[in-house]
C-alpha cells in the first residue's frame, strides 16, 4: 500500500552532523549545526539552567500532572513580557494571546496554521494564494512548515551575494509592490542563515511600509539575546512594530538563548487589535489557539517550561541568565574578531566580497555567511574535513581557540584554489 511513497533525502544539516561524527580525522571541524559550543567544543549547559533544575528537583510541591492547554501560566505570562517588554501597550491592553509551543518550530507551525485558517484577507483563497513571503535565503524549515499547513512560501529579496550584506533597496521595493495585507516572515534578530540584520534605521523604513500597506508581520525570534548579548536590544524590531501598530505575531524559542534545545520550549504570541470577544479580539484568537493545541498535542510538556519560568520570574536567576547569555554572545563575537584577523592580517587571504573579510565581524548572531562559493565549501569538506552547508554558512559557535587557526588556514587554501 505504500508502493508509491517517494523516498525523501535525509535532512541536510542533520546529515552533516552524522557525517562529522563518522569522520576519524583528528582536526575535523563541525560548523554545520546551529547549537552553541563552549571553547572546548562541547555542548554548554547554562549555569543558571543547572541551578533551576536543582530547584525543580527539590521542590516537593511539583507533580507530573498535565499542564493547562495553553501551557504553564507562569511561563506564558513571562515569555510575552520578555519579547514585548514589561510596559508594552499590547500587553497592558490585554491584546496578546500566548500559547506554549514545541520550541520555535512548533510556534512557526501554529503561527502559519492559525493564519491559514483565520487571516481575514485570505478568506476563500486557495493554498497558492495564501502566500507567506520569506527572505531569500531563510531557515530551510520555514518553507516545509508553511507548506505543510496549506500556505505557500514565496521568496522576497533580502541578501545580496555581491556585497555579502542586505539588499535594502530590493527588499523595500518588494514590500511596496506586494499586494496590500501580504504576510511577511521577518527574523526578529540574528538572521539565519546570513547573520545580516537590518539596522534600527532600516527597520524603521521597513515598518513604515508595513503600516502604509497593511502588511502582516510574522516575526520569528529564535535568537533573542544571541545577536547583541542583550535581550532588550534584540527585541527592538518587534517592539517598534508593536508601537507602530503593525498587525503581527511572534514565535519564540528558548533552544539557543537558554541552551534548552532538546526540551522543546517556545511560545507563539498573537497580537490582536482588541482585548475582548469583539472582531479581531484576543479572546477569540486565544480560543482558536487552544483548539489547535488540543487537537495536536493536547497539552505542552512541563520540564522546559518550569526551567524557563523560574529563570524569567526570579530576579536573581534572571540576572544570572543575562550573564550566561552575554558570555555566549561574547565568545562568538571574539571568534568573529579572531577569524577576521587571521584571514585579513595573518594569511592576507584574497577577499570574496567588496569589503575584504569585514562581513565576518559585521554579521551578527550564531551564523556567518562566509561568501565562499559551493566549490570552495566542497573543498573545505573534502580536503579539510570541515563540515559546513553548501551555501557557505558557518556556525561561529563551532569555532574555538583550538580549531580557529586550522579553519582559517583551510579557508585561505580553498580561496587561493
Ligand atoms: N527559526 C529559526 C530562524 C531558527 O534558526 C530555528 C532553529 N534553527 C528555529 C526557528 C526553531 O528552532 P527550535 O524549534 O529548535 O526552537
Amino acid at each position: 500500500v505504500f508502493a508509491t511513497t517517494p523516498l525523501n533525502p535525509p535532512d541536510a544539516i542533520f546529515k552533516l552532523t552524522a557525517d562529522y561524527k563518522a569522520d576519524t580525522f583528528d582536526k575535523k571541524v563541525n560548523l554545520g549545526v546551529g547549537a552553541y559550543r563552549d571553547n572546548a567544543g562541547k555542548p554548554f549547559v547554562l549555569p543558571v539552567v543547572r541551578k533551576a533544575k536543582i530547584l525543580i528537583a527539590n521542590d516537593e510541591t511539583l507533580d507530573h500532572e498535565y499542564l493547562p492547554i495553553a501551557g504553564l501560566p507562569a511561563f506564558t505570562s513571562a515569555t510575552g513580557k520578555l519579547i514585548f517588554g514589561e510596559d508594552s501597550p499590547a500587553l497592558k491592553e490585554g491584546r496578546v494571546s500566548t500559547i506554549q509551543t514545541i520550541s520555535g518550530t512548533g510556534a512557526n507551525h501554529y503561527g502559519a496554521a492559525f493564519l491559514e485558517r483565520f487571516y481575514g484577507p485570505w478568506a476563500g483563497k486557495t493554498k497558492e494564494e495564501k502566500v507567506i513571503y520569506v527572505s531569500n535565503p531563510t531557515w530551510a524549515n520555514h518553507k516545509s512548515i508553511f507548506n505543510s499547513v496549506g500556505c505557500t512560501p514565496v521568496d522576497y529579496p533580502y541578501y545580496d551575494p555581491k556585497t555579502i550584506g542586505l539588499n535594502l533597496t530590493a527588499f523595500l521595493d518588494f514590500l511596496r509592490s506586494a499586494p496590500a495585507q501580504s504576510v511577511f516572515l521577518l527574523h526578529a534578530c540574528a538572521h539565519n542563515p546570513t547573520g545580516v540584520d537590518p539596522t534600527r534605521e532600516q527597520w524603521k523604513e521597513i515598518a513604515d511600509i508595513f503600516t502604509a500597506k497593511g502588511h502582516y508581520a510574522f516575526f520569528d525570534c529564535a535568537y533573542q539575546g544571541f545577536a547583541s548579548g542583550d535581550l532588550d536590544n534584540d527585541a527592538w524590531a518587534v517592539r517598534h512594530f508593536v508601537e507602530k501598530k503593525v498587525p503581527l505575531l511572534v514565535c519564540q524559542s528558548y533552544a539557543k538563548n537558554a541552551g534548552l534545545y532538546g526540551e522543546r520550549i517556545g511560545a507563539l504570541n498573537v497580537v490582536a487589535s482588541h482585548s475582548g470577544d469583539v472582531e479581531g479580539g484576543a479572546q477569540r484568537i486565544n480560543s482558536q489557539l487552544l483548539l489547535m493545541q488540543r487537537s495536536e498535542i493536547s497539552n505542552p510538556p512541563t520540564f522546559g517550561a518550569r526551567i524557563v519560568s523560574l529563570i524569567l520570574n526570579d530576579p536573581k536567576l534572571f540576572a544570572e541568565w543575562k550573564q550566561d547569555i552575554s558570555s555566549m554572545a561574547e565568545r562568538i563575537i571574539l571568534m568573529r574578531k579572531k577569524l577576521f584577523d587571521l584571514l585579513e592580517n595573518k594569511y592576507k587571504t584574497p577577499a570574496v566580497g567588496p569589503n575584504g573579510w569585514s562581513h565576518i565581524t559585521s554579521q551578527i548572531g550564531m551564523f556567518s555567511f562566509t561568501g565562499l562559493n559551493p566549490q570552495q565549501c566542497k573543498d573545505l569538506l573534502e580536503k579539510g574535513h570541515i563540515y559546513l552547508t553548501a551555501n557557505g554558512r558557518i556556525s561561529m559557535a563551532g569555532l574555538n581557540e583550538s580549531n580557529i587557526e586550522y579553519f582559517a588556514e583551510c579557508v585561505d587554501k580553498v580561496v587561493r584554489g
